[in-house]
């Protein structure tokens, strides 16, 4: 479609006036919705954020995170300045404001001797969450790492996402290649360890899930919800099974093996574009419903009938988040949501599981790909192989503990709070204070950054520019939205930090100028985008295209990036197509329209068709199988929880989202708490392999029997952290409890749900 008629008259880059202020209009950058927000400004500060009605998206949706920008933007802890630490995190005289220069000159000063005597692999990098969420992360990460040139590189893909990662790389050839269950379209929808009325919405960007839920129920089909909770999700629903932790895979293949057995498969659009349906029968002949039913809770009978409604629905979509991913069996687990699409026909239909295609990508050919492979280096103490170019985030600090050559001497963390969001986090926390040094790029002195060095923070998000990256990827439509920066920074942006720091790792100096980076980045793209013009324009000519008084490098390389994408102008010679200019002049967004059919030209995978069983999932089964007969009597185990109003640790220092009664509470089952003597209200210990904590006890029948919930992302206790409103209730960290041990096997991926714990009262 062109995308002229959509244009609208507003410049965004004043506003709109409104009585002693202007209104703007930007992307929320604070979870994966992705809402367009309205931002009333007045004397030079945020009046009032509330939902952008007429953003093409989200329709006005906002959450109460949304219109907390303006308290993170004026945050007195937000750092606004580099500070260094001369001594111990907990004697606040330790830490000093310096300059930019000075602050980089330290870096320098110290990490350069640490890899010069110890080699690149001496040096770590942790990459957290938010650098999905804006366009320095996205673009000026890589060429970080590449500058440091270690393989000790780490980040929260394998806290939460890596088995989506690896399965859709083996099954469609390409790590991103997420197929999204298509909400708006689906009579059926069947979820499994998600709860997007807290979350809203993971590997899944849809502004009001809620409200897309709403509307399947309301045009008369199903939403099927699988959880050890009743979540408010469930309640939604109103369908609702519960699960034993851990079991979803079991689950997903004793459906697959009803559809088998009762000769319900049928690959519908996929019949001609499928490799490995053969091996398929053999891979879930093991999972009887009968057998996998006193596995997972689930009855027999039930297993049957859902797999028969799942066959039966016009249209439907499996789809499985943290609950189904952050176990052992993770992997195994997402392939087999995906396998269910498959062999319901319902992979790449609408109403089903389908390919975004985002602004900013170009469509595919088709054909045989590149594939996808893991394991191509093994991690230095476990020999866990890379994935996507990464180790375990769980074996981080036994890269730290363990001596000999490439021991991790120095980490740079970017955003994230791995103290409180990875397994064994005391062990991992004791690591840190153990590293010569640490620099952190990140606004808070947190969990995390207590042990650093240097702390570089980047300025607020309301002065940066937004183009969401990955979310569009992951988008229940295609949409296409772009904010200008609300306000001047009050530091350097982050693309410059992390452009100063590739140039100290890669040994041009504190002083070296940034722009060799952005420089590099755009002749990169604009060398593949003079190339693919075949005889269209030069690089140079390319460049000069996305040149513009006060662009940022970022969004030079963006420009590029829609103007060679799938719905891009050419550089002109599609006069009706994207460009940032045009998503300029449409502050509310562009929508591209719904999610198309793209099998076969979106694989990547050797064969040029989706592979239904690849090998090494194929291999992994028979852990599965054997875990079937696994011994269960007596287990408790423990579960996370989403809050709205929390992001994993992220949010707890605004007020406004922190007040209430304490959300950071251990729920107990009723029949659980008689049988172990807690009482609600009472505190409870918490021992799990690897630690223990103390948590006061919640009763609730909420949670099924024989299984505990406990919040991620609080613990803000501890000595250094700089947070004062999340430090009022600083809460327990859950990750003390989980095991760095047991992992996902294929992807690396965290076993942060169904921990074997032992609970017992408190006497006080
Ligand atoms: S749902 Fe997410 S994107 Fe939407 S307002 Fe809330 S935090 Fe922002």
């Amino acid at each position: 479609m062109g995308v002229e008629d959509q244009q609208q008259r507003r410049d965004t880059g004043s506003g709109d006036a409104v009585a002693g202020g202007s209104v703007h209009y930007r992307t929320c950058p604070l979870c994966e919705a992705t809402c367009g927000l309205e931002v009333t400004v007045r004397d030079g500060r945020v009046a009032r954020i509330r939902g952008d009605r007429d953003d093409v998206f989200s329709h006005g949706f906002i959450c109460p995170k949304g219109s907390t920008l303006k308290q993170l933007h004026e945050d007195p802890d937000r750092l606004r300045r580099p500070v260094v630490r001369r001594g111990d995190p907990a004697d606040p005289t330790a830490w000093e404001e310096v300059d930019w220069q000075e602050a980089y000159a330290e870096v320098e000063r110290r990490l350069v001797p640490i890899i010069e005597q110890h080699g690149r692999d001496a040096v770590a990098i942790y990459l957290g969450n938010p650098n999905a969420h804006h366009l320095a992360g996205a673009l000026y990460a890589r060429p970080l790492i590449r500058s440091l040139g270690t393989r000790n590189v780490f980040s929260a893909s394998t806290v939460d996402q890596m088995p989506k990662h690896v399965s859709a790389g083996l099954m469609f050839g390409g790590p991103l290649l997420i197929p999204v269950p298509d909400l708006d379209r689906t009579d059926f929808l069947l979820m499994l360890g998600a709860n997007p009325l807290e979350s809203n919405g993971s590997l899944c960007t849809a502004p009001d899930f809620p409200g897309r839920l709403e509307a399947i129920l309301a045009r008369g089909g199903r939403i099927v919800v699988v959880d050890p909770r009743r979540t408010k999700t469930a309640a939604l629903a109103g369908e609702h099974l519960r699960i034993r932790p851990g079991t979803d895979a079991h689950l997903l293949l004793a459906l697959a093996h009803v559809l088998v057995d009762e000769e319900l498969v049928t690959l519908g659009p996929l019949a001609d574009h499928t490799e490995g349906l053969e091996r398929v029968p053999e891979l879930v002949a093991p999972f009887t419903p009968e057998r996998v039913a006193p596995v997972t809770g689930i009855a027999a009978t039930t297993i049957r009938d859902l797999a028969r409604d799942l066959a039966a629905a016009p249209r439907a979509a499996v789809y499985g988040r943290i609950g189904t991913h952050t176990v052992s069996f993770g992997t195994l687990a997402s392939w087999g949501v995906d396998l269910l699409n498959a062999l319901t026909g319902n992979l790449d239909r609408p109403g089903g599981a389908m390919f975004p295609l985002p602004a900013h990508t170009a469509t595919g050919t088709g054909g045989p790909g590149r594939g996808y492979s893991t394991g191509r280096w093994a991690s230095r103490v476990r020999e866990y192989p890379e994935v996507n170019s990464e180790f375990p985030v769980a074996t981080l600090a036994d890269e730290i503990f363990e001596p000999g050559e490439g021991q991790i001497r120095a980490l740079i963390t970017v955003g994230g709070n791995p103290v409180l969001s990875t397994p064994d986090a005391g062990r991992l926390d004791k690591a840190l204070g153990a590293l010569e040094l640490v620099v952190s790029v990140d606004p808070y002195r947190n969990e995390t950054t207590r042990h650093a060095d240097v702390i570089l923070p980047p300025p607020s998000p309301l002065t940066r520019s937004q183009y969401d990256l990955a979310f569009t990827a992951l988008s229940v439509r295609n949409v296409a939205n772009w904010s200008p920066p609300l306000f001047e920074p009050d530091g350097p942006p982050e693309h410059e930090i992390l452009a100063k720091l590739s140039l100290i790792a890669a040994g041009q100096g504190a002083d070296a100028d940034p722009a060799i980076v952005d420089e590099l980045l755009l002749h990169g793209v604009a060398e593949r985008a003079s190339e693919e013009q075949r005889g269209g324009l030069s690089v140079d000519e390319v460049k000069a295209a996305v040149d513009g008084p006060g662009r940022a490098p970022t969004d030079k390389v963006l420009d590029v990036m829609l103007r060679t994408g799938a719905y891009g102008d050419r550089f002109g010679a599609r006069p009706d197509g994207l460009s940032l200019a045009v998503l300029q002049a449409n502050p509310h967004g562009i929508d591209l329209g719904p999610l198309e059919p793209r099998v076969p030209e979106v694989l990547r995978t050797r064969s040029g068709k989706v592979e239904l069983a690849p090998a090494p999932i194929a291999d992994d089964v028979a852990r599965l199988v054997a875990d079937l007969d696994r011994d269960r009597t007596g287990e408790v185990l423990l579960v996370g929880r989403r809050h709205l109003r929390s992001n994993n640790s992220w949010m707890h220092n605004v007020r406004v989202l922190v007040k209430g009664r304490e959300r950071c509470t251990l729920l107990v089952h009723p029949d659980d708490a008689a049988r172990l003597g807690l009482a609600d209200g009472a505190t409870a210990t918490v021992r799990s392999r690897v630690g223990s904590l103390v948590a006061p006890v919640e009763v609730s029948d909420e949670v099924m029997a024989g299984v505990v919930s406990l919040p991620h992302g609080w613990g803000h206790d501890l000595p250094g952290v700089e947070l004062s409103v999340a430090g009022e209730r600083p809460g327990v960290n859950s990750n003390v409890l989980t095991d760095a041990d047991v992992l996902d096997p294929l992807s690396g991926n965290a076993a942060l749900n169904a921990i074997p714990v032992e609970v017992s009262p408190v006497v006080s």
